[in-house]
C-alpha cells in the first residue's frame, strides 16, 4: 500500500518570502500589510534548492502517493489558479489532478504532510507532520533520507 504524502508549496516548495521581498509593491498600502494579496506574486515563484528534483523523485515513487497540500489566499482569487499553473510548470503531467487547496489542512486524510509551518490545520494533522525546515528536516536531502529515497 502507497502512503499519502502530502506536501505544502510555500516555504516548502515554492519560495514566497524571496518573492515578497523584492516585489515592487510590497511597501505599498493594502500590500504592505497583506502581501500574499498581491497579484500575480504566486505565479513566478522560485523553487527552494533541491525541491524541484526531490518531489519529482517522491512523485515516481512507488511507495508513496503524492498531493500538494496548499493554502490560497481568500482574498487573493488569482492566487489558486496561479499554484495550479505553477506546479504544471515545474512538473508537468506528474502534478495532473494533484492539488489541493485548504484552509483546514487537519480534514485532509494521509499518513505524512511535510509543512514549513503549523498555520491552517498543519500541527493538527492526522498523520506524521514533518516540519520543513525544523532542526531536524532543514532541507530536502534530510527529508529524502527520512523517507529513504537516497
Ligand atoms: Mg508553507
Amino acid at each position: 500500500m502507497k502512503k499519502i504524502l502530502h506536501i505544502d508549496l510555500d516555504g516548502v516548495i515554492a519560495d514566497f518570502i524571496t518573492a515578497m521581498n523584492s516585489h515592487p509593491l510590497r511597501k505599498i498600502s493594502p500590500y504592505d500589510e497583506h502581501p500574499d494579496t498581491i497579484p500575480g506574486i504566486f505565479r513566478n515563484l522560485k523553487p527552494i534548492l533541491g525541491s524541484i528534483d526531490a518531489v519529482k523523485l517522491l512523485l515516481q515513487s512507488d511507495n508513496y502517493e503524492v498531493y500538494f497540500l496548499s493554502t490560497a489566499p481568500w482574498n487573493n482569487s488569482s492566487a489558486w489558479t496561479d499554484k495550479r499553473l505553477w506546479l504544471e510548470e515545474q512538473f508537468g503531467e506528474l502534478a495532473n489532478r494533484k492539488l489541493i487547496l485548504t484552509h483546514r489542512k487537519d480534514l485532509i486524510k494521509g499518513d505524512i504532510l511535510i509543512d514549513d509551518r503549523p498555520n491552517n490545520g498543519a500541527k493538527d494533522f492526522e498523520g506524521n507532520w514533518i516540519q520543513f525546515g525544523s532542526e531536524e528536516f532543514p532541507d530536502w536531502e534530510s527529508i529524502l533520507k527520512h523517507l529513504h529515497l537516497v
